[in-house]
C-alpha cells in the first residue's frame, strides 16, 4: 500500500522582502497594550457628525444595499465634481473622469498599476506614506528616491529635476504633507508644473488632507494648475474629511483617458465600493460647511496640542497642515526615533510615529510625528504625561 505524501505548503518566494508590519499597526498595538495615549496612526478619537450616520442607516433602509454602478453612483460622482469646482475651478466630468475608490489606499495603488510598467521609474519624495513604495514595486516599477529638504521639508526641484529620466512614468506628490505637516505654496505647483511641461509624466496628487490647512493658507490642489490637472490623477479621502476612516471611501479625479485606465484595473481589484456609504456621502456633500470648517476645527486643536508641547523640551515643527504635528527630540533624549517612540509609549503612556519610517533608509532626523485628531480631552491627557519630559 502506497502512503500519500504529507501535505507541504509550495516555497514562497516573496515580492516585497522589505515589507514587514507596517508601524501605524505596531505602535497601535503598543500603545494598546501598553494603556498608552495613542497619538501614533492618524484617525479621530472622537464621532463623526451624527447625520451621517442617519444618512446611512436611511440609505440601507431605503434598500440601497446591493452593487452600486462600477465607478460610484452618480450622485456622488456630482457631488464631488461640483465641490472640486467650487474649490479649485476645474470642472472635472462626473461621468467620466472622477471614480469613487475604497479610500486612498486603494485609489493609489490603482493608479500606479494603472500607469506604472515593468521596468518604469516613479519618484517619491522621502518622507513619504508607507503604500507608495511597495505599490510601485508590486506594478513591477524601479522607485526613485528624492529627499525633501532635510528640516523644512521643502521640495526640492533641482533633485527633483536631476532624478527625472526618459524612463520616468510617474511622481507622486502629497500635500498637506503626512508626516511632516507642510503644504505646497503656489509658486512650488508652478515650479512643478513648469518642470513636467516638456515630460510624459504624470502626477499622483495626494490631496487626502486637503481640507485641513491652517492660518489663512490655502490647499494648492493640482486642479487649480491646467499643466499639471492634465496629467494628474487626484487622490482624496471621505475618511480624513469627514472622521470616518474605517469607512474607506474615497475618490480620483483624473482626466478622460487617464479615468479609463484608472477604471480597466478598478473594475478588476475592487468593482465597486460600499453602496449606502456612497449614497450618504452624496446627500451630506450637499453642506459644504462641514469640510469648510475643518480648517478651524483642527487649527484648534493643534493650537491647544503646540501649546502644551511648548512647556516641554521639544522643539516644535511648524504644522501648516494635515492632523500631524512634528517635534525635534535631540534636547529630550539620545534615542534614535524609533527607540523613543518605543520608550516614550511604554514609559511615558504616550504613542507617537518616527519620521525615520516614512525613509527607505530609515534616516534619523530625530524628528517624531503626533498626530492631534483626538478629543480635547485625549490631548490634554498626553499633554499631562508628556509633560514630564
Ligand atoms: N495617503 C496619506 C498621505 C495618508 O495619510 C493616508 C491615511 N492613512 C492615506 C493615503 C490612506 O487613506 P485611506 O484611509 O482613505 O485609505
Ligand atoms: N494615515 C494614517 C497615518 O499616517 C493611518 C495609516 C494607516 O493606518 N495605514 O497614521
Amino acid at each position: 500500500m502506497s502512503t500519500a505524501p504529507s501535505p507541504r505548503t509550495p516555497e514562497i518566494a516573496t515580492k516585497l522582502p522589505a515589507v514587514g508590519t507596517t508601524i501605524f499597526t505596531v505602535m497601535s498595538a503598543l500603545a494598546a497594550e501598553k494603556n498608552a495615549v495613542n497619538l501614533g496612526q492618524g484617525f479621530p478619537d472622537f464621532h463623526c457628525d451624527p447625520q451621517l450616520l442617519e444618512d446611512v442607516t436611511a440609505a440601507m433602509a431605503a434598500g440601497h444595499n446591493q452593487y452600486p454602478p462600477m465607478p460610484g453612483i452618480p450622485a456622488l460622482r456630482d457631488a464631488i465634481a461640483a465641490k472640486i469646482e467650487a474649490l479649485y475651478g476645474h470642472r472635472y466630468s462626473a461621468a467620466a473622469e472622477i471614480t469613487v475608490t475604497a479610500g486612498a489606499t486603494q485609489a493609489i495603488i490603482t493608479a500606479i498599476l494603472a500607469v506604472v510598467r515593468a521596468g518604469d521609474e516613479v519618484i517619491v519624495l522621502e518622507p513619504c506614506y508607507d503604500s507608495y513604495v511597495p505599490n510601485i514595486e508590486l506594478a513591477g516599477g524601479s522607485v526613485v528616491r528624492v529627499p525633501l529638504v532635510p528640516g523644512s521639508f521643502r521640495p526640492d526641484f533641482d533633485r527633483i529635476a536631476a532624478a527625472l529620466s526618459p524612463r520616468t512614468r510617474a511622481i507622486i506628490i502629497n500635500t498637506p504633507h503626512n508626516p511632516s505637516a507642510t503644504v505646497w505654496t503656489e509658486a512650488e505647483m508652478r515650479r512643478l508644473e513648469e518642470l513636467l511641461a516638456p515630460t510624459e509624466v504624470f502626477v499622483i496628487a495626494d490631496e487626502v488632507y486637503e481640507h485641513m490647512v491652517y492660518d489663512g493658507a490655502r490647499h494648492e490642489s493640482v486642479a487649480r494648475f491646467p499643466g499639471l490637472a492634465a496629467r494628474s490623477f487626484i487622490v482624496s479621502s471621505f475618511g480624513k474629511t469627514y472622521h470616518v476612516t474605517g469607512w474607506k471611501v474615497g475618490f480620483v479625479a483624473a482626466p478622460a483617458p487617464l479615468m479609463a485606465e484608472f477604471r480597466k484595473v478598478h473594475q478588476f481589484n475592487v468593482f465597486t465600493v460600499n453602496t449606502p456609504m456612497q449614497h450618504a456621502l452624496a446627500r451630506y456633500m450637499a453642506n459644504p460647511a462641514p469640510y469648510l470648517e475643518l480648517p478651524a476645527f483642527y487649527q484648534r486643536k493643534r493650537d491647544l496640542f503646540a501649546a502644551g508641547l511648548a512647556r516641554t523640551r521639544f522643539k516644535l515643527l511648524r504644522s501648516e497642515g494635515s492632523y500631524f504635528q512634528c517635534v525635534d527630540i535631540s534636547a529630550v533624549s539620545d534615542l534614535s526615533e524609533a527607540d523613543f517612540c518605543l520608550w516614550l509609549t511604554r514609559e511615558i503612556g504616550v504613542a507617537a510615529i518616527p519620521l525615520s519610517a516614512f525613509y527607505g533608509d530609515g534616516f534619523d532626523q530625530r524628528v517624531v510625528r503626533f498626530c492631534f485628531a483626538k478629543k480635547d480631552e485625549t490631548l490634554v491627557a498626553a499633554l499631562e504625561r508628556l509633560a514630564r519630559l
